[in-house]
């Protein structure tokens, strides 16, 4: 048999990229940015935490300290589930809220989204049904889309998921699990009542369905009660997991979330991470525990809400005089952002472009929605700005839109 040899100079295609790498696509918000990355453009788009908050000093002293005490830890190779004495203050931080939790029963991942990939590659087969929130964060739809996952949506309000319907589809539908972001939610900022977090964790109970709980933002609380976790609710202790991060209460460049997960399930995701990163930065962790040590995160934090509030509330006032009239928004009591409806006959996503070009820029809520998009709203994230200059970005939009 003689095998024809290519011509040199005839070069073969590569291989084509994954079907995955090709069917989930870049996400809008990071498209956004990018059109308005303009520093003349007032932001409403990103979900940037205010960066003149960040403790600097603190943190810049805690990497200073642990370079210089413990360099030959911070500098090396460590241990996949993370450095025992951050997952120890973390576990701290959680059983004072009221989920008792042993430094054994939480990974330090590489951001919460880490610990949302690492959950979908433990947990999730081609074809396997995911259910969320209608609308839902971005990054997540993008993490299910990449494991194969069918995304299908649960009937939300404005208090977020209806319990009776997630039951009905859960027995309907046969998902692996329920994804919720339940405080403050991207990107609506609405938060779901104790007494629902209890109905869902009685259907998961009843039903068997594994739910993760996202909580970036539930610490940033400006007014009202503190919900408890849909993890410390009866029937949700050994099937949910509760993922946690430092980028809206420190900052998100340090890239440090953390996750806690019934034992099967966090060590299959602990070998999800060592194919993924074998460890989050040993320098970062260490110095994030040297932080909870010699610093007070709760009471910086109650500053950054403070600052939040504020700025929430330049928002609320500058709203009505924006928005066309008949539009309708919501109060969240924390977190970033809120979520605004035009009247009808607007699209949001082709009034963005118009909008842009008086420089300021939202986010168009379609892409969010895993069902049906509603092309009539807009996600606004409010802590990025002073609140000065929150009202020029309203006067800009009112301008864009009257
Ligand atoms: N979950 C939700 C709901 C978010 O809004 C974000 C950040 N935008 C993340 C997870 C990821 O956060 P990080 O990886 O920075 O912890």
């Amino acid at each position: 048999m003689t095998v024809t040899e290519p011509h040199a100079t005839a070069a073969a295609p590569t291989p084509p990229l994954a079907a995955r790498a090709t069917a989930v696509g870049g996400s809008p918000v990071r498209d956004i940015l990018a059109v308005t990355a303009r520093p003349e453009v007032i932001n409403f788009a990103g979900g940037l935490p205010a960066p003149e908050l960040f403790d600097a000093e603190g943190i810049a002293a805690a990497y200073a300290a642990v370079l210089a005490e413990l360099p030959a830890q911070a500098l090396q190779y460590a241990t996949t589930e993370g450095e025992p004495t951050l997952r120890t203050a973390l576990a701290e931080r959680n059983t004072a809220r009221g989920l008792v939790t042993d430094p054994d029963d939480l990974i330090v991942t590489t951001g919460s989204q880490q610990g949302l990939s690492l959950l979908a590659t433990a947990l999730i087969e081609p074809g396997d049904t995911v259910l969320v929130e209608d609308p839902c964060y971005l990054a997540a739809l993008q993490v299910f889309a990449f494991a194969g996952a069918r995304v299908v949506p649960v009937p939300c309000d404005d208090h977020g998921i209806d319990p009776d319907a997630l039951e009905q589809l859960v027995v309907a539908e046969q998902p692996k699990l329920l994804y919720t972001v339940p405080t403050f939610q991207n990107p609506t900022g609405r938060t779901l009542p104790a007494a629902r977090r209890a109905a869902v964790a009685a259907v998961a109970a009843r039903r068997g369905v594994w739910i993760v709980e996202d909580d970036p933002y539930g610490e940033l609380r400006f007014e009202g009660e503190r919900v408890p976790w849909i993890a410390t609710y009866p029937g949700a202790e050994d099937r949910t997991v509760l993922l946690s991060t430092f980028s809206k209460v420190m900052a998100p460049g340090l890239r440090l979330g953390w996750l806690r997960a019934p034992a099967a399930l966090r060590r299959a995701c602990a070998v999800a991470k060592q194919a993924a990163d074998l460890h989050t930065p040993t320098v970062n962790q260490l110095a994030a525990a040297r932080y909870l040590a010699d610093r007070d995160l709760d009471a910086h934090v109650a500053s950054v809400a403070s600052a939040y509030r504020s700025r929430r509330d330049a928002m609320l006032a500058g709203l009505a005089a924006a928005l066309p009239e008949g539009s309708t928004w919501n109060r969240p009591e924390g977190g970033m952002f809120l979520w605004a409806r035009l009247p009808a006959g607007h699209d949001t996503t082709e009034l963005l472009k118009s909008v842009v070009k008086h420089d300021v820029a939202y986010v168009p809520g379609a892409p969010f929605y895993a069902g049906v998009a509603d092309p009539r709203t807009l996600r606004l994230c409010f802590v990025t700005q002073t609140p000065e200059e929150i009202g020029e970005g309203l006067r800009r939009l009112g301008a864009a839109l009257s």
